[in-house]
């Protein structure tokens, strides 16, 4: 891992793209329109980016369907548009400083979490899409012997992917690689706080082989680029990751365009129960704060809701403090650094306003509080825990996406089931228990697309990964990301 001088020192020389990328080239925005992307560390400028809207839209959107009709990508042998991806995974691997230390001036998040997560886990999913893709066998139906049915799966066409900021590259990867080892052809929207790692990313995949249009990238507001490529009737599929908020007014959108098929991988509010026979305390207090301050609070598995048993209540407080205190908000160029700032000052001004609501409603503050904001100095905030929380309360609802926690306690099993699943979310759950039929029995009957057992957040390419309710519809990585981004078609044939 480098020092905090050596990133310092490559940042001096970073050249950050700052246009859109549309049929294997990087241009303007046709209103010739920017947006300015600034560090959340220091407030500074980083770049004037395209700012995209429905003129840019049409012009991917021509550039995609025109490069998946070719077959060019859509029709090129699997296994040949494996070695292409290899080779795209290989240049991210050569350029994977660069990347880490994109991300982290763009929305803040520390380098280490960049260098040991985002990156790795990006060029893991990178790597294990391309090599399915030559695995993917069709299947023959069992119909009578004078017919010949086949069920074939194919790539969808034109996919919009549209994604959020907490995680940049890895968001994106998540869903571009499947979709593109799929031989589909891709319009990617990067979420407006964070677009400068996918960019670059764009690039190098022309770099490695990837055919003009088959990946174009559009820099640009969720009300302008995103609107006019989920309303667009030249897209076929969309995927989603972002707040249950967008998730809702996307399914419009397709309703009222051309039907097309949503994915969405929503907000979350995930519960995190520890029981009294949960036997390391100490490992479940630590595991507890990982769960709610990594990259600041803004993980949509974040798990913002902390239950414990009555009986442990106390002593469980006092470790729960010990292990937040470990997370000082300071410059995320540094690598001992845990915490960076949040993403800008709006995320800043909403989650100061959620620990002023619980604050209001009685909730008892712990550790942190309401944060002074002072100009260019960044837009830093402490853990901040409460307890005696309660269901009525609004910061114990909603999605708060910063480093806040609520505490509240349980006395039974059952009474702890039926407070996890009092959210509208279902996304992620924790529990820590060393009863092993307790770990099943509440796992089952968690309304959650994962489960954590005496960990959080854990989990690799092989795992599918979102949620049921509120949380979304579509799950990311392994086989089931695959099989979203492919058609099934049945041929049957007379003998
Ligand atoms: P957001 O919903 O505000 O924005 C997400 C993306 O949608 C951005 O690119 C944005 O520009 C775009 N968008 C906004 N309005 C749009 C519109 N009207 N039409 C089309 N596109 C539009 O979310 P965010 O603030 O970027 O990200 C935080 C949210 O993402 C949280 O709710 C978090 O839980 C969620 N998230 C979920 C997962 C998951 O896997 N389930 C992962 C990461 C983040």
């Amino acid at each position: 891992m480098k020092t905090y001088q050596e990133w310092q020192a490559l940042r001096s020389h970073l050249v950050l793209p700052n246009q859109a990328y549309i049929n294997g080239a990087f241009v303007a925005a046709q209103s010739g329109e920017t947006f300015d992307c600034i560090n959340p560390t220091d407030e500074s400028l980083l770049a004037q980016v395209a700012s995209c809207d429905s003129a840019d839209v049409d012009l991917a959107v021509a550039a995609a369907q025109a490069s998946f009709r070719s077959g060019v990508w859509s029709e090129m042998a699997p296994g040949k548009r494996k070695r292409v991806l290899q080779k795209w995974a290989d240049l991210l691997e050569q350029h994977q400083d660069e990347l880490a230390l994109i991300d982290t001036l763009d929305m803040g998040k520390s380098i280490s979490e960049m260098v040991n997560i985002d990156v790795p886990d990006s060029l893991d999913c990178l790597r294990w899409s391309a090599e399915c893709i030559d695995k993917l066998y069709g299947e023959i139906a069992p119909t009578n012997s004078q017919n010949l049915a086949l069920i074939s799966r194919e790539p969808l066409g034109v996919v919009a992917i549209i994604t959020p900021w907490n995680y940049p590259l890895m968001m994106v990867m998540w869903k571009i690689a499947p979709a593109l080892a799929a031989g589909n052809s891709i319009i990617l929207k990067p979420s407006e706080k964070s677009p400068l790692s996918a960019l670059r990313i764009a690039q190098l995949a022309t770099q490695a082989g990837v055919p003009d249009g088959v990946f174009n990238v559009l820099p640009g507001f969720g009300h302008t680029a995103g609107k006019a490529l989920a309303l667009h009737h030249g897209v076929g599929t969309l995927a989603f990751t972002g707040s249950s908020r967008v998730a809702g007014m996307l399914m419009q959108y397709a309703g009222q365009s051309n039907m097309k098929r949503v994915w969405l991988e929503a907000g979350g509010k995930s519960p995190c129960l520890v029981f009294d026979d949960c036997n390391d305390i100490k490992a479940a207090a630590k595991g507890a704060a990982t769960a709610i301050f990594t990259n600041q609070g803004e993980v949509c598995i974040a798990c913002s809701r902390l239950y414990v048993h009555s009986r442990i209540k106390d002593v469980f407080m006092a470790e729960l403090l010990n292990a937040a205190r470990e997370y000082v908000p300071g410059d995320p160029l540094n690598p001992s650094t845990k915490m960076g700032p949040l993403v800008d000052k709006n995320q800043f001004e909403t989650v100061s306003r959620f620990i002023q609501s619980a604050i209001d409603e009685g909730a008892k503050l712990e550790l942190g509080g309401v944060p002074e904001y002072q100009t260019g100095q960044g837009f830093f905030m402490s853990p901040t825990i409460f307890s005696q929380a309660n269901h009525q309360m609004r910061f114990v609802q909603e999605e708060i996406f910063g480093p806040v926690l609520a505490v509240m306690s349980f006395d039974t099993e059952e009474e702890a089931i039926a407070l996890a699943n009092d959210s509208k979310y279902g996304l992620g759950a924790a529990l820590w228990t060393n009863d092993l039929s307790r770990a099943h029995r509440v796992s089952r009957r968690l309304e959650a697309g994962m489960v954590w057992i005496n960990t959080w957040g854990d989990g690799d390419t092989t795992v599918p990964f979102g949620g049921v309710k509120a949380s979304g519809n579509g799950r990311d990585k392994s086989w089931h990301a695959l099989e979203k981004y492919t058609e099934i078609k049945n041929t049957w044939i007379r003998l």
